[in-house]
């Protein structure tokens, strides 16, 4: 089983490149912001809590987060392996994560960054807002919110991962097919 992070600021392409690499390597990709998105969507009660809280740019609570994590991975038990994508995003999300795939006798086999300038990201999502219908992605100042989120709780991540020795970082600017290339070969020489 293979398991890969798929890590970055808001904006890095994660979920482009996901959608790739999931094709490739016959991967499960599990976006928590697309099961969120989903669930407010279909007006569930998971959906109306985190709402609001999504629409500000702040991070859901890491319990009703890794429940729902939980369950999706639950939902596919023979999964060749899984592509996590906006998972963890805060230190207690990364120990959950790592349990979770324990107690399937696997684990995550690497944390791959696409990293970015945060002032290109910004513009990046500002321009994404214009046709995602995403609240989140329509004002600078949410989209701050987000960064800030970021740098103060899921930035810790670089550190536990590279002391796991898992973490890698690939260029994030450049063409979607050069980026894919870049994520494709790292997870090659695992
Ligand atoms: P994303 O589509 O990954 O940018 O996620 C959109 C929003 O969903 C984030 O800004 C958070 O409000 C929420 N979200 C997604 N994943 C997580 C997570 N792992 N922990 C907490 N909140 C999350």
């Amino acid at each position: 089983m293979i398991n890969i992070v798929l890590f970055g600021k808001p904006g890095a392409g994660k979920g482009t490149q996901a959608e790739f690499l999931k094709e490739k390597y016959n991967l499960v990709h599990l976006s928590t912001g697309d099961i969120f998105r989903h669930n407010i969507k279909n007006g569930t009660e998971l959906g109306k809590t985190a709402k609001a809280i999504i629409d500000r740019g702040d991070l859901v609570p890491d319990e009703i987060t890794t429940n729902m994590l939980k369950d999706a991975v639950d939902q596919n038990p023979n999964a060749n392996g899984f592509l996590f994508d906006g998972y963890p995003r805060t230190i207690a999300q990364a120990e959950a994560l790592d349990q979770i795939l324990a107690d399937k006798n696997s684990s995550n086999t690497a944390t791959i960054a696409l990293e970015a300038d945060d002032e290109i990201l910004v513009q990046r999502l500002l321009e994404r807002g214009k046709t995602s219908g995403r609240a989140d992605d329509q004002d600078e100042e949410k989209i701050r919110n987000r960064y800030q989120e970021y740098n103060e709780k899921t930035a810790p991540l670089i550190d536990y991962y590279t002391a796991q020795g898992k973490f890698h970082a690939v260029n994030g600017i450049g063409s979607i097919a050069e980026i894919t290339e870049r994520l494709s070969n790292v997870i090659d020489n695992l």
